[in-house]
C-alpha cells in the first residue's frame, strides 16, 4: 500500500515558528507515534514535548507565504504551505479541476478564512466563485461570497477573532433552500 499521509500545521511553543510537517495516516499507532517524535521546529529544533499540533497561521504569517508567479504555481504553494482544511481544499480541487465532487462548504470562521486566504493567493480565482452559484452544497455561500468577505474582514480584519455578525450570516445562509 502506497504511503498515506496527513499534513499538519504545528506552532513550535520555545520560538512561535509556525510550520507543516507529514505524518503517516495508514500505520500502527506506534509508527504513528515513532513518526511524530522525529518532528523538529525547524527554526530552533525543538522536539516534540515543546510542539503544539493544530495551530492557526495569523495573517502576517499567511502573507510571509505569498509567492508570484502563474495560478498553478501559487495554489500548489498555498496547498504545501498554508493552512489547509477541508472546505478549502476542496474549493482548490475545484478550481485545478473543475470537478464539483467531494466539495464540502466551510462549517464556521475558521474555515471560512481558510477558503479566503486561498483566494488571497490566488487572486484570479474569486471571480469564479460565481461558477459554484448552482451547486447544491456551495451555491448559497457562492451567490453571497462578496458580502459574505465584506463582511467578515468589517468584523474581523485580519480574519481571526470574533466576528458575530458573519456566523449569524453563514448560518442564515446555509439554512435556505439551494438556488
Ligand atoms: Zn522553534
Amino acid at each position: 500500500m502506497a504511503p498515506q499521509t496527513t499534513s499538519n500545521l504545528c506552532r513550535c511553543k520555545s520560538c512561535n515558528t509556525a510550520f507543516r510537517t507529514e505524518l503517516p495516516t495508514n500505520v500502527p499507532v506506534e509508527e504513528w507515534v515513532a513518526a511524530l517524535y522525529e518532528v523538529r521546529c525547524p527554526s530552533c529544533g525543538a522536539g516534540t514535548g515543546q510542539l503544539g499540533i493544530g495551530a492557526n497561521l495569523s495573517q502576517e504569517e499567511d502573507m510571509a507565504l505569498r509567492i508570484d508567479g502563474p495560478a498553478d504555481v501559487r495554489a500548489a504553494n498555498w496547498h504545501d504551505r498554508a493552512e489547509i482544511g477541508a472546505s478549502a481544499v476542496s474549493l482548490y480541487r475545484y478550481f485545478l479541476s473543475g470537478s464539483t465532487e467531494g466539495l464540502c462548504v466551510p462549517d464556521d470562521l475558521s474555515a471560512l478564512r481558510r477558503c479566503i486566504r486561498l483566494l488571497e493567493h490566488v487572486p484570479e480565482w474569486t471571480e469564479r466563485m460565481s461558477e459554484l452559484s448552482a451547486d447544491p452544497k456551495w451555491g448559497w455561500l457562492a451567490a453571497n461570497w462578496p458580502r459574505v468577505v465584506d463582511l467578515f474582514r468589517a468584523e474581523a480584519p485580519t480574519l481571526t477573532g470574533p466576528a458575530p455578525g458573519t456566523q449569524l450570516l453563514l448560518a442564515e445562509l446555509s439554512s435556505e433552500e439551494p438556488l
